[in-house]
């Protein structure tokens, strides 16, 4: 049989799987606990905590569609990220982005100054700081890329040579873009981290991550931790999960077909200082990422030329898209990260990151792009001073 393609996947997970009733959509099983069948014979599923027939359903989706060897479904995004990090012993090294995502910077930070373990925070795109850190021999490589808010984009594939070099493992967020855009078990990654309450589930209406391993001894690890720490998903999220991952190809398609129609508007407004796009050949990761990525995603970001009092009234002449936090669901979205997403970085590291105060990050959504881009004219006839 032939590998079949991201599209299939996503839609047949678990179709037609259903034995006893014959349900084309596979049922959602809610119980915590399962029979014995007999003393001593300990059936697949036992406690919901270490199991569960629908959970598993969205790991192995998962797992295809990464294409790794195991996954583990956990509560949250940020819960996924910590089971990675109990693979580690007490002490060792950490080497993660500057600009991570807050809650990851937050969480290794927070560990750090507890004395649990060392990390560094390097810009992955110097060379030389990459270099620097790895020789300091870290137990694991934190990678994020395109990154949260900047768009910033690091060589998977070297990153992955350097570390495995001396002896890292090198974990990928894969959030921003999904396994539609980007498989980076393909470019050498040892785990693949999700926030599914992205992308993946893509109607912001669960909070959900996961962690797929490249190798099943990785998998059952972190399985075995998943269990013991209390990380994993429930049952109606994996199904809620499920039910969102079907579309996940048409969704991105169109999230990136709406995304360029918004960027060619937005390269002619003046109010607009600099943004932050990697499919734009003037993005100083723009060649890495055609290069390992299928398509340069729907997240973009971008500086305006105001002050505070002007993104305020930029924001407030918005009605399509929410102030609001998240990305990758079907609605379009603005943040600042600023005081939103990074506000656990102090104004100091947000500075060093190249966080802006008038950084916006947007979310493209499903809506009619002709829509989207009408709306945005009305915020920058607002912040212009054009409309009361
Ligand atoms: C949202 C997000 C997380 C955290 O996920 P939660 O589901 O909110 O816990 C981690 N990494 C990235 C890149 C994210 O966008």
């Amino acid at each position: 049989m032939t590998e079949k393609k991201t599209d299939t996947i996503a839609v047949r997970t678990g179709i037609g799987t259903d034995t006893q009733h014959h349900a084309v959509v596979p049922p959602l099983y809610l119980s915590t606990n399962y029979r014995f069948p007999a003393l001593g014979d300990v059936p697949t599923y036992d406690y919901a905590r270490g199991g569960n027939p629908t959970r598993a359903q969205l790991e192995q989706a998962l797992t295809d569609l990464e294409g790794g060897a195991g996954a583990v479904v956990t509560n949250c995004g940020m819960s996924a990220i910590n089971l990675v990090l109990s693979l580690l012993e007490a002490g060792e090294h950490i080497v993660a982005p500057h600009d991570c995502y807050g809650g990851t910077y937050r969480l290794l930070e927070s560990r750090a100054k507890q004395g649990i373990w060392q990390v560094s925070f390097v810009d992955q795109s110097d060379h030389d700081a990459l270099d620097q850190a790895l020789a300091k021999q870290p137990k694991l490589v934190l990678v994020e890329t395109p990154s949260n808010p900047l768009l910033r984009v690091v060589d998977i594939a070297e990153i992955c040579q350097k570390a495995h070099q001396v002896g890292a493992w090198v974990m990928v967020d894969n959030t921003f873009l999904s396994p539609a855009l980007q498989t980076p078990f393909a470019l050498g990654a040892d785990m693949v981290v999700h926030s599914t309450t992205k992308f993946i589930n893509g109607h912001s209406d669960i909070v959900g991550g996961a962690v797929i391993a490249a190798t099943s001894e990785l998998a059952e690890t972190l399985a075995w931790w998943g269990n013991c720490l209390g990380a994993t998903g429930n049952a109606f999220d994996s199904y809620m999960t499920l039910r969102g991952l079907r579309t996940l190809g048409a969704r991105v398609k169109q999230h990136q077909h709406n995304t360029e129609a918004v960027l060619s508007y937005l390269q002619t407004v003046s109010a607009v200082r600099k943004i932050y796009y990697p499919g734009l050949a003037s993005h100083p990761g723009h060649q890495i990422a055609a290069r390992q990525q299928a398509g340069f995603g729907s997240m973009l970001s971008l500086e305006l030329d105001t002050d505070q009092a002007g993104v305020a009234r930029f924001i407030d002449g918005l009605t399509l898209f929410a102030l609001a936090e998240s990305l990758g669901g079907v609605e379009s979205l603005v943040t600042h990260p600023g005081s939103m997403t990074h506000r656990a970085m102090s104004d100091a590291a947000q500075a060093e990151a190249g966080i802006a105060p008038t950084l916006l990050r947007f979310s493209i959504g499903l809506e009619d792009a002709q829509d989207l881009v009408a709306d945005l004219a009305n915020a920058f006839a607002r912040l212009e001073g054009d409309t009361p």
